[in-house]
């Protein structure tokens, strides 16, 4: 399988899976256009659309793409019903293409609806983790997203998180900021910065790196909970979660 990201709007990874006969899945295509001139180029056959919530910039060019190939299958959680979505997945469905079965995992947090898919070793996370940081709580609670958060972490070390955003940079920024003295986390914040100055993509990137730099992933760890002054007050871990996220927002 080959792995692409098609880069659509400002920030957001349209990404693609395809095989050696050129048939491909496409993940969240917020516009059709960009998707239309890689397949082109690449003579590829879409069979599939996987959407993960229903916001705009990840369901927007579903139309577009379903009408110049009828035969795709969308699969997408029910808030992506009215956007496409042919076929509704939940909790624990899988979802067979291209000789791959993808696991669907609810994910809620930044929507209430949010799913993920993963099949060895790629994760479609949407906007649920980022590289570095996590989605902005639009609909879902931070107890959702921390609980969204700890069902991705059981993957294995080296699953590939395709998330849907470059935010890696404004993320490392933060982390850096909340931990000056993390050797991991300011040797990767300026590996970012350079490859953002060259317009490099910063993913896919693994789970096991992201175990190391994302700071949403940290709400056990001690040295965070004096950063952001909660040593004292028992709390719940989500807790934790809540105040970083909060923090993140005002940042
Ligand atoms: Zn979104
Ligand atoms: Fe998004």
């Amino acid at each position: 399988m080959n792995l692409t990201s098609i880069p659509a709007f400002q920030d957001n990874y349209i990404w693609t899976l395809n095989d050696d006969r050129g048939q491909c899945l496409i993940v969240d295509p917020g516009e059709a256009a960009p998707v239309l001139a890689t397949l082109a180029k690449n003579q590829w056959q879409p069979v599939a659309i996987l959407l993960t919530h229903h916001h705009h910039d990840h369901v927007g060019g579903v139309k577009e793409l379903v009408e110049k190939y009828p035969d795709i299958v969308v699969w997408g959680p029910a808030e992506t019903q009215d956007k496409g979505a042919t076929h509704i997945v939940s909790e624990g469905d899988k979802v067979a293409i291209l000789g791959l079965e993808f696991s669907v995992f609810c994910t809620p947090g930044h929507t209430l609806g949010h799913i993920s898919y993963f099949s060895y070793p790629y994760l479609f996370c949407g906007d649920t983790m980022f590289s570095g940081g996590c989605g902005r709580l639009f609909e879902g609670t931070a107890e959702q997203m921390f609980n969204s958060f700890q069902k991705l972490n059981q993957l294995p070390g080296d699953t590939l998180v395709c998330c849907a955003h470059e935010y890696t940079l404004s993320n490392m920024k933060f982390a850096h900021t909340l931990f000056p003295d993390d050797v991991n986390i300011a040797r990767y914040y300026q590996e970012i910065k350079e490859l953002r100055a060259n317009n490099g993509v910063s993913l896919p990137v693994k789970l096991d790196l992201e175990r190391q730099i994302n700071v949403f992933l940290r709400t056990q760890d001690v040295d965070l909970l004096k950063v952001i002054g909660m040593e004292t007050a028992p709390q719940q871990e989500w807790h934790v979660f809540a105040t970083l996220r909060e923090k993140k927002d005002r940042f």
